[in-house]
């Protein structure tokens, strides 16, 4: 009998690249990214911004580099970061200019651990292919990885319109939209076949080909990923803001993370005026810990609630516990290895609740409305003991805390004594 479940393809083997430490591709980890939106001139404000977004869980951070300010602050960015404690790669994110900003400032061009280019935005007609080459060969000079980044936002116009052409020609013309798909796809096809003629390795080569309908991201990425084997960068370019952002972000990299594609991402939200950069980060790890790629913070469940409970308790108490595990993983992440791959579970009534909380490390059930007002917890499956009163909250957390120092104590002392 054929099982009807899909499992997740395995990865499609490409070209490991380090950048500043970190491996993108090959059986590395997918990486999760991030990008500052701070005037990168302004040395504190982006320093500061960069260390949020890397103590968020940020991997790797991606800076604007767009004027010659901004490439004499990266050096210091770079050192006020150290001065901090923080060690995460930085990324130039460079267009039009970045070949005389390389140039002229080396310590820029030295502090970064990886350039991003887009073939079109390096320059237009004959300074294009100039420009380009003076950055690769650059690259080649500092031993810096690049990442050649198209966007369909600044798609190479002379590929495009002579691609429309060549297809308006044939007997069977395909639909413009898929004209533009292998556009996209031979303009960071052709950039890295140019960027390898020049010396520059597989390995020191990241791709990436953002749009902005999860369809296209598809269909584009698939596309890649069959025609090469370069390290694939994924993301949603102009995701837009709040839950719009945050689902179509999703949809996206998580079909194509589940055929196998990508080996790092960003979510590009939009976030509310004076709203957290970060949240991109928890989200980008979201996606991964959901779809069982990786383990960054302890998941809580929590059932959506309904008639059956008419207070908040039950919401209240998920909300604290998700807060409290963050707010814990500063030093739990240190002493207690494995702890990002805790479960626990909150739920609403009996009608899920002890089910649910079995399947759970630590798991909870509320009582529903009529239900005595009892709180039965489960550890391990097993019923282990049953809370009430006003101090559910706080006992909880205590159940918690003895559980990871108990379980993930004790797997580091052995994991110590092995050693
Ligand atoms: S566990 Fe209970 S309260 Fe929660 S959604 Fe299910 S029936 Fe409703």
């Amino acid at each position: 009998m054929t099982s009807s479940i899909h499992l997740r393809a395995s990865r499609k083997p490409t070209v490991p690249v380090n950048v500043g430490g970190v491996m993108i591709g090959g059986d590395a980890p997918i990486v999760v990214q991030s990008m500052t939106n701070t005037d990168t001139a302004d040395i504190e404000g982006t320093a500061n911004q960069t260390a949020a977004l890397a103590r968020a869980g940020s991997e790797i951070v991606r800076i604007t580099v767009d004027r010659d300010e901004s490439a004499k602050a990266v050096p210091h960015i770079r050192d006020r970061l150290a001065r901090m404690g923080v060690a995460v790669p930085l990324v130039g994110d460079f267009h039009y200019n970045g070949h005389t900003l390389l140039a002229e400032n080396p310590a820029c061009a030295e502090a970064l651990d990886k350039w991003r280019i887009n073939p079109g935005n390096v320059g237009f007609k004959a300074k294009r292919d100039r420009q380009f080459s003076e950055i690769i060969e650059l690259a080649l000079k500092c031993a810096k990885p690049v990442r050649i980044g198209v966007n369909w936002g600044s798609l190479d116009q002379e590929l495009l319109t002579r691609l429309m052409d060549e297809n308006a020609a044939l007997p069977s013309p395909k639909d413009a939209r898929s004209v533009m798909h292998e556009a996209i796809v031979q303009s960071a096809l052709l950039s890295a076949a140019r960027a390898e003629d020049l010396g520059l390795g597989a390995d020191r080569i990241i791709l990436s080909a953002k749009v902005s309908a999860v369809q296209d991201l598809v269909s584009v990425y698939t596309l890649l990923a069959e025609r090469c084997r370069y390290a694939l960068h994924l993301g949603l370019t102009e995701a837009g803001m709040g839950s719009k952002g945050i689902v179509a972000s999703t949809a996206g990299i998580g079909i194509l993370l589940q055929h196998g594609i990508g080996d790092t991402i960003r979510v590009s939200l939009t976030p509310e005026p004076g709203g957290d950069r970060t949240q991109e980060v928890r989200v980008a790890q979201e996606i991964l810990q959901t779809m069982g790629l990786r383990s960054f913070v302890p998941i809580v469940a929590a059932c959506p609630g309904c008639g059956r409970t008419t207070s908040t308790v039950f919401q209240e108490l998920a909300s604290e516990i998700q807060g409290y595990v963050r707010g814990r993983m500063a030093e739990w992440r240190g002493k207690y290895p494995g702890v990002e791959g805790l479960n626990l579970a909150v739920m609403g009534c009996i009608v899920n609740g002890p089910g649910e909380s079995k399947h759970a490390d630590i798991g909870i059930s509320l009582p529903g409305t009529g239900e005595a007002p009892v709180a039965p917890v489960f550890i391990d499956g097993k019923k282990a003991m049953t809370l009430r009163g006003a101090n559910i909250a706080a006992e909880f957390k205590t159940i918690v805390e003895d559980y990871v120092t108990r379980r993930y104590g004790a797997q580091k002392a052995e994991a110590e004594t092995v050693g």
